[in-house]
């Protein structure tokens, strides 16, 4: 009734009461003492008073609190749930951002990212760096002999593939097509040979199966190597260089400097 919930009409009902029987006694108690008899109007006037008081201002009190109790629950509830929808967002926002920089297909990071890293790495880098650029090996002719999807399984695989052969703190991504890099900070050059050389061999023994035929996957790969400070743009052209000679060299080959290196060279 009114909105007042059964607690409060409790509450201020006992209120009243208490109200009524404090009046009463002060009625019964003073007014002998003040010489007069507690009876008749003055008597039923102590009774209703409190009534007509204390009722409706204890009614007024007790529903007020409850409405400002419930009010303070319903704000930390929507406190909570601001704070969950804040999380989320931060999450999202994380995964906006990992999104932004991945290659969705091979889970390298894009052109753009791959090459925001590479720049960004220059300037600090003091010791050995190498960078290997991997190129797949006649892929046009893949996607027209199997279709395009098993062309892009051959992209996932060649990814995969250099993935297990870097380490957590190296640079790879997908900058076109089918063309993969890789930025090693702190590798000596034979290091960075050695790795070039586990990715080639690790593609081309990927073994992958379409149609119940091999797919002929391989990666051509030019490096560059410094053992101090280098120039992003003209690493970049070295191994672009030497990745042109392991094209027409005859593939599945790995050229550095000029010369081909790896175990194809040996
Ligand atoms: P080479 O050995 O000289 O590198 O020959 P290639 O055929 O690999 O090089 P070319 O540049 O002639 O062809 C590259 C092909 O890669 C053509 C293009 O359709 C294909 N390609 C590029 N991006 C993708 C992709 O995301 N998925 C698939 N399936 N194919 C792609
Ligand atoms: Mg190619
Ligand atoms: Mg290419």
């Amino acid at each position: 009734m009114l909105g007042i919930s059964r607690k409060t009409a409790i509450k201020a009902a006992a209120a009243t009461g208490a109200s009524v029987v404090v009046s009463v006694a002060i009625v019964l108690l003073i007014v002998p003492v003040l010489g007069g008899h507690p009876d008749g109007p003055g008597f039923w006037m102590s009774m209703l008073c409190p009534l007509v008081i204390a009722g409706p201002a204890s009614t007024y009190q007790f529903h007020q609190k409850e409405t400002i109790a419930r009010q303070r629950d319903a704000l930390a509830c929507m406190h909570v749930e601001l704070e969950d929808a804040h999380r989320a967002l931060k999450e999202l926002h994380a995964d906006l951002r990992t999104r932004a920089r991945t290659d969705s297909l091979t889970g390298g990071l894009n052109r753009e990212a791959f090459f925001s890293a590479f720049e960004a790495a220059a300037p600090g880098s003091t010791g050995p760096a190498a960078l290997i650029i991997a190129d797949a090996d006649h892929f046009k002719k893949i996607n027209d002999t199997f279709g395009h999807l098993v062309g892009d399984e051959a992209l996932r695989r060649i990814g995969a593939a250099i993935s297990g052969c870097v380490g957590g703190g190296d640079l790879w991504g997908r900058i076109g097509g089918e063309e993969f890099v890789v930025f090693l900070a702190g590798q000596d050059r034979q290091g960075a040979i050695h790795t070039a050389e586990r990715i080639r061999r690790s593609v081309s023994e990927c073994g992958m199966i379409a149609d119940g035929r091999p797919v002929p996957v391989s990666v051509s790969i030019g490096i560059a190597w410094a053992q101090g400070p280098f120039d992003p743009a003209d690493f970049f052209r070295q191994a672009d260089g030497d990745l042109y000679r392991a094209k027409s060299g005859g593939r599945n080959r790995i050229v550095m400097d000029g010369r081909e290196v790896g175990a194809a060279a040996a």
